[in-house]
């Protein structure tokens, strides 16, 4: 072995047990691990029966051309039945679908599952008018309203791929991604309601489709009503066009390697990559893990405050929950507009009984206090999901405490847009869950913990977490570019998929998330992870969220530089804070880890999915001009960050 692994530094004691009564009722029981581990590809197989087939699959797995997977081969089915028809055949046509919230007060809609099949067969036939062909790619370009989700399975009815861009990014990450897969039709609309106010999206369209002469079409929603310029011969209004279409639509059976969507990366670590996936094996593993991980019963009240735009929405707003005809929630807006309560009272208006977001949420409702959920019934809550980025044992247990009333389960899900649905999480009636931790794979996923060599750690070790056996949801390749597909994540060792983190097994074999790799900071020779030390920061009682990047150093290689953000409590900190949070960082995890510097400052850059873009961040700790920050959720806090940066080091 040439380089050191990752050092393991925290140490983390605390265990939840499942609720008994919880445990007692779950959809999946510890047996399950070792049934899947026995034989994968049944596994898999028997999971396939709670979809409907329109032909049967002969054979589950074909990997004799890795890494490119077939799954469930022979197989024939269409995704959009799969979500809503065949719900209605089987006479749950009156059951909700999706309870709208829009983000102005009092602004709702409830849709029926025999309402969602009219509405996608209505926009499956406009889409067929526009020109829309199996095959084709159309990208859609909206604001979280229900015409996402009808759009999106308009066009899976008609084996017709989307590629969904989120709202808030500009014209050019909207072109760029329109070029790079050839779409034909955009779907957007005027604009929609954030922080209060309408908030256009049809001009960045406009400005977009300058550089796609071969867009032909674009369906706009009307939701705003704000004024909007009009090209005549592409442009046409939903509401004249979808609204007025026959509500007869018969879906077309789809082999199961048919292409249902490429979605671009979050881009935190670089440029996005198109990732493909089909329908077969995707739908069916986000159809299981949806049932298993959130243990979904027919009368929970579910409901994921991702945007559509991103990978959570596709899997765990559309795919996955209504696949199972799920009942959920859908909200427009910001989680401040008009009051840092909204998320908690529709929480308590709609009963959500399942619910999953981001920790960069948690840390910020943990900034802003306790009393604002508190002001809240949340007792329907029996479940809460955690995705994006690891947890914060703090902001775990405030997760647990504040929102899920000290008894909530929490699972912590590991999954990537390539992995297209979970892989690592903890079973909320099976596992004795630690706060930090996203625990072991579910059943029927391998991952593995290995060293530069591809061996395996020890327990008690760090090295790259790597996954070893193909799984259902997989993607099938980046789009339009096989060899970047290889490259990116079969080429390290090439029988293992690389996820591209890092990862370590604690004593009792659980899988601890590290962060990215390209972001471990090499210190005087030891290899340390950035998360770690981020949740020492966040233990501090000041702390709401902490970055940390590695910042050349004369003496120690790389220095490790921190980037914070205190709780409102902490009232500006106080002029010791920054010597507090070096020695604090020391106590928990060793004099090693202490940061260099620690930078107050009063935003990070994140990503629109809510992940901290750290390369952006060491741009600034050394000094160069900011890289590319085309997915950034809000440009200007690099300006802010920056000129932050410059005082405090005059100070220094
Ligand atoms: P890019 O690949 O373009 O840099 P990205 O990796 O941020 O973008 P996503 O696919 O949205 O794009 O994010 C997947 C990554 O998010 C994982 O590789 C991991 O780093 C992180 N992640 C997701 N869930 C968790 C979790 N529960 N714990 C720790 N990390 C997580
Ligand atoms: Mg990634």
């Amino acid at each position: 072995m040439t380089e050191q692994n990752i050092s393991n530094l925290s140490h983390e004691d605390r265990v939840f047990e499942p609720p008994a009564d919880l445990a007692a009722n779950a959809n999946v029981t510890a047996e399950v691990y070792d049934e899947a581990a026995a034989d994968r590809p049944a596994f898999w197989g028997k999971q396939a029966e709670r979809l409907d087939w329109g032909t049967p699959f002969t054979e589950v797995l074909d990997w004799s051309n890795a890494p490119f997977a077939k799954w469930f081969v022979g197989g024939k089915l269409n995704a959009a039945y799969n979500c809503v028809d065949r719900h209605v055949e089987s006479g749950n046509g009156d059951k909700v679908a999706l309870h709208f919230v829009g983000e102005p007060e009092g602004d709702t809609r409830d849709i029926t599952y025999a309402e969602l099949q009219d509405l996608v067969s209505q926009a499956a036939n406009a889409l067929i008018d526009l020109g829309v062909q199996t095959g084709d790619r159309v990208a859609i370009y909206l604001p979280m309203i229900p015409e996402a989700v009808i759009a999106m399975l308009a066009c899976a009815r008609l084996g017709a791929p989307h590629t969904v861009v989120f709202g808030g990014f500009s014209a050019d990450a909207l072109s760029s991604r329109i070029l790079d897969c050839e779409a034909k039709v955009v779907i957007t609309a005027d604009g929609g309601y954030r922080r209060g106010a309408p908030s256009a999206l049809k001009p960045a369209v406009d400005e977009a489709l300058e550089k796609c002469p071969d867009v032909t079409g674009v369906l706009v929603v009307r939701r705003t009503g704000q004024d909007t310029a009009w090209t005549e011969g592409r442009d046409v209004w939903w509401h004249e066009t979808v609204d007025q279409a026959s509500t007869d639509h018969t879906p077309e059976m789809f082999d199961a390697e048919h292409p249902l969507y490429v979605m671009y990366t979050s881009g935190t670590t670089g440029s996005p990559k198109g990732i493909l996936h089909t329908t077969g094996g995707y739908l069916v593993q986000s159809a299981w893990t949806f049932w298993a991980v959130f243990d979904y019963k027919p009368d929970d009240i579910y409901w994921c405050t991702a945007d559509v735009g991103w990978v959570t929405g596709h899997s765990y707003i559309v795919y996955g929950p209504l696949a199972n005809g799920a009942t959920q929630v859908l909200y427009e807006g910001t989680p401040d507009t008009p009051h840092k309560g909204r998320w908690w009272q529709i929480v308590q208006d709609y009963k959500v009984s399942l619910f999953y977001t981001a920790p960069t949420a948690v840390r910020t409702f943990m900034k802003w206090g306790d009393d604002i959920p508190a002001k809240h019934d949340l007792s329907s809550l029996r479940i809460l999901g955690s995705v994006g980025e690891s947890i914060n044992p703090e902001a775990y247990v405030w997760y647990r405490d504040n929102i899920g009333g000290g008894t909530t389960p929490i699972v912590d899900t590991w999954w990537q847009t390539e992995t297209g649905a979970h892989m690592i999480s903890p079973l909320p009636g099976v596992t004795s869950a630690k706060p930090g931790s996203a625990m072991t794979a579910i059943p029927g996923i391998a991952a593995e913990v290995v060293d530069d060599s591809g061996n395996p750690v020890d327990n008690g070790e760090g090295g790259y977490l790597v996954i070893t056996e193909p799984w259902p949801s997989m993607l099938r390749t980046i789009w339009g570019d096989d060899d970047r597909y290889k490259e990116t994540y079969w080429s390290r060792w090439p029988q293992y998929y690389f996820a591209g983190d890092g990862a370590r097994k604690d004593e009792d074999g659980a899988i601890w998330l590290l962060g990215r790799v390209d972001d471990v900071m090499n210190v005087s020779g030891h290899r340390l992870s950035t998360t770690e030390i981020e949740s020492a920061l966040v233990s501090h009682p000041k702390v709401a969220e902490a970055a940390v990047v590695g910042a050349t150093d004369d003496t120690t290689g790389q220095a490790v530089v921190a980037f914070v953000i205190l709780r409102e409590s902490a009232q500006g900190g106080g002029d010791d804070i920054i010597a507090e949070l070096r020695n604090h960082v020391g106590h928990q995890i060793g004099p090693i880890a202490k940061p260099r510097q620690v930078m107050v400052v009063p935003e990070l850059p994140k990503t629109r999915s809510g992940k901290i873009m750290r390369r952006l961040l060491r741009d600034v700790a050394e000094n160069r001009e900011v890289g590319n920050t085309t997915t950034l959720a809000d440009a200007g806090v690099m300006d802010l960050i920056s000129s932050g940066m410059q005082t405090a080091k005059d100070d220094d």
